[in-house]
């Protein structure tokens, strides 16, 4: 059955595949399938594929290549920054992190507290920052690792990482960041951010699902999570997904090169909101814009508005109905109508919290398209 046209405003959830990620996958998948780990010359081609991918994504975030570790995606990277460092720790270190990190953080990071690793949560601010104080008034000698995110996936709030990660240092602690909405919409560049370890996923930069990285600086102390083959340099078993990789390459590249076309999507933003203000429907005291919203400081094109006495989940259905593809908040936490612990860590009141709409707006949205979301959105507030 084809699909009618829908208007995609769900970026954050996930994105369409790269043309150029398609292309360059095909031949992995139907010609060049020999497995890399092989010797003979049937599987040149691939390692030569694995090779290359990881010299494009270490290019794009100013890595060396041997720091890239392939994994299947942004939940595997997080789980093994957190599990990989605890398990490598000489004693039981404390891990700090943020209380609005993804589900693949703070699950992470409540399987090993009760392994016995003492867990501290850095409060946000309104905005959903993390200031560099309030990291400092809880860091301590024995903290082993600080984990905060680079972009948040629900506000777009974007975390001043480079301080964060100093103070993590000067405790002796290793810093990672989850930076699956970040890489491919905003210059990541590992050596600016000081980071040590770093989480990214090719299906929210145009990539393939279930792929994705994770940059381990050099002489980091991580323990291998996937344990088997000799793959990744022993640190991540199992064959490796050519295609996939080289798809996620191949977006990867393709996004960083577009990057500053993406600062057009915060005139958009701007756009939709005037519209929803000039419906008259909404003033200000009826609906907060969530997150630090100016430009620069949250994501190009993601727009988290709480609304009062609203029900979001009633608005995204209202507006599917129309095609419209916007989200509640979080895609991975569809299922739980539950106030999301990222709108509640900022503060958001509880005749508003409720009321959460996430639209995330991607490269091939038009101005009238943007338009017709706000208009569906009125007419879905009016009723
Ligand atoms: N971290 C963040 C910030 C995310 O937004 C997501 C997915 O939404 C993940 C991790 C998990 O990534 P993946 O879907 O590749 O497992």
């Amino acid at each position: 059955m084809k699909r009618e046209k829908v208007i995609y405003a769900d970026n954050a959830a996930t994105t369409k595949l790269n043309s150029k990620a398609y292309e360059a996958m095909k031949t992995y998948l139907i010609e060049e399938y020999g497995n890399p780990s092989q010797p003979y010359s049937f599987a040149r081609t691939s390692k030569l594929a694995l090779k290359q991918a990881r010299e494009i994504i270490a290019q794009c975030i100013n890595a060396e290549p041997n720091e890239i570790y392939f994994t299947s995606g942004g939940t595997e990277s997080d789980n093994w920054a957190i599990k990989g460092s605890a398990f490598a720790f000489s004693e039981k270190k404390t891990i700090i992190t943020s209380a609005i990190e993804h589900h693949a953080i703070l699950r992470s990071c409540e399987f090993v507290e009760r392994l016995g690793y003492p867990v501290v949560y850095v409060p946000v601010n309104e905005v959903g920052e993390v200031s560099p104080e309030s990291l400092d008034k809880i860091a301590t000698n024995s903290t082993g690792l600080v984990s905060v995110m680079l972009a948040n996936n629900e506000i777009g709030t974007i975390q001043n990482i480079n301080t964060l990660a100093d103070n993590a240092h000067a405790y002796g602690a290793i810093f990672h960041t989850d930076a699956v909405q970040a890489v491919g919409h905003i210059p990541v560049d590992v050596k600016a951010l000081g980071v040590d370890l770093l989480s990214a996923s090719a299906h929210k930069f145009g990539g393939p699902k279930g792929v994705g990285f994770l940059y381990i600086k050099d002489g980091t102390n991580l323990d291998s999570y996937l344990n088997g083959g000799s793959q990744e340099s022993f640190k991540r078993a199992g064959t490796e997904n050519v295609a996939s990789i080289l798809g996620m390459a191949m977006a990867l590249k393709d996004s960083v090169d577009n990057l500053p076309c993406l600062q057009s999507l915060y005139a958009e933003e701007e756009y939709f909101i005037s519209r929803l203000k000039q419906a008259g429907l909404i003033e200000y005291e009826d609906y907060i814009w969530n997150g630090n919203h100016e430009k620069g400081n949250h994501l190009p094109g993601l727009i988290s508005i709480s609304l009062k006495n609203k029900d979001g989940e009633a608005l995204m259905h209202r507006l599917d109905l129309k095609g419209i593809i916007i989200s509640t908040g979080a895609a991975c936490d569809s299922i739980n109508t539950q106030v999301s612990h990222v709108i509640k860590a900022i503060g958001a009141p509880e005749d508003f919290a409720i009321g959460t709409i996430r639209i995330s707006l991607g490269m091939d949205i038009c101005r009238s398209e943007v338009g017709v979301i706000a208009d569906a959105l009125i007419e879905a507030l009016r009723k």
